[in-house]
């Protein structure tokens, strides 16, 4: 047994996991999944494939060849390995989109944990419950879509999607089911939870992004949930502006160590250490210039 929370020496019995992805050589998850597997004492360790843009169906050929134990997916890759997986789960199927993959007998199931992690996030570390509560959901990509799907599921009364493309805002709409619809930036004065998935105020990218907001200041205000998936920094401008305004603020690094957590579960058939991921995630952000910041 190794010292707790000491990664183990690695032996020729040792389990691997990964994430592919182009790039991928700014990923958070190996310092979050080797964390886990050095606090629960598992002889697993997790590393990072550079996967060019075309070879996700591959890579998922290579985790049967190699009898990878896990697989985290990252763009622009998520669709492809949907597309590749002997089974989807529901939340996978929905989304069309994978960002885990785990072994079922001797099937790969593709999984997605963003919006089960985005829950997790709202609930565990916030104690804010979804149920019945009106959510305004700026952005509709992939995070986006996750999360309209999960506050669908999660019984919001309303999930208003406001985004600069219609045809995505409509996508990410109709994922919430009967509570969801397009709307615009003069829903989020009558929401209870707000929610920005898209990238601004994320750090890098040139000066202009990381100062702006997504939804103007003078919206928000006290009893509300004001949630930002951005992780880096931890503390947004809209954040900033939304404490500012008396709201209850959740940052986005609880989601990521949420998804991450709910994978390493996936994989591992154990409850994730979420206090050591999270410590991990933030001495990672913590070390890293403010031109890093992508997921
Ligand atoms: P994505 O698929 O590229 O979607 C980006 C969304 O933001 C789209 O709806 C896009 O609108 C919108 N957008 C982009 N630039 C914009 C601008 N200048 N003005 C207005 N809207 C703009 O990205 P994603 O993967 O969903 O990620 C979105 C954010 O969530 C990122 O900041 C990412 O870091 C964060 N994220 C966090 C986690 C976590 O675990 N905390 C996980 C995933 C993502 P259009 O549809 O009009 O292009």
């Amino acid at each position: 047994m190794a010292e707790p929370g000491r990664p183990r020496p690695l032996t020729g019995a040792t389990r691997v996991a990964a994430v592919i992805g182009a790039p991928v050589r700014h990923s958070l998850s190996p310092a979050l999944h080797n964390a886990a597997f050095a606090a629960t004492d598992l002889d697993w360790a997790y590393v990072a494939f550079e996967v060019a843009d075309g070879a996700g169906r591959d890579a998922v050929a290579a985790m049967r060849t190699l009898g990878l134990a896990g697989l985290s997916v990252t763009m622009p890759h998520k669709a492809a390995v949907h597309g590749a997986v002997d089974a989807l789960t529901a939340t996978a199927r929905d989304l069309g989109a994978v960002n885990c993959v785990f072994w079922e007998d001797d099937r790969l199931v593709g999984e997605n944990t963003d919006g089960a992690g985005f829950l997790d996030a709202l609930s565990v570390d916030a104690g804010v419950a979804v149920g019945g509560r009106r959510c305004v959901l700026v952005g509709a990509g992939g995070a986006g879509r996750a999360v309209a799907r999960a506050l669908g599921e999660a019984g919001a009364a309303e999930v208003v999607v406001v985004n600069r493309s219609a045809a995505a805002a409509e996508r990410a709409a109709a994922l919430a089911g009967r509570v969801g619809r397009v709307g615009g930036a003069d829903a989020v004065p009558h929401a209870d939870i707000v929610v920005n998935a898209t990238p601004l105020g994320m750090a890098g990218g040139g000066g202009e992004r990381a100062r702006s907001l997504p939804v103007d200041a003078a919206a928000l205000r006290a009893g509300q949930v004001v949630v930002d998936l951005i992780y880096h920094p931890v503390e947004t401008p809209l954040l900033a502006a939304a404490a500012r305004a008396g709201a209850t603020t959740v940052g986005g690094v609880g989601m990521l160590v949420h998804q991450a957590a709910r994978a390493f579960s996936r994989w591992t058939g154990i409850a994730a250490p979420v206090d050591a991921m999270r410590a991990a995630a933030e001495a990672e952000i913590a070390s890293r210039a403010p031109s890093v910041g992508d997921p």
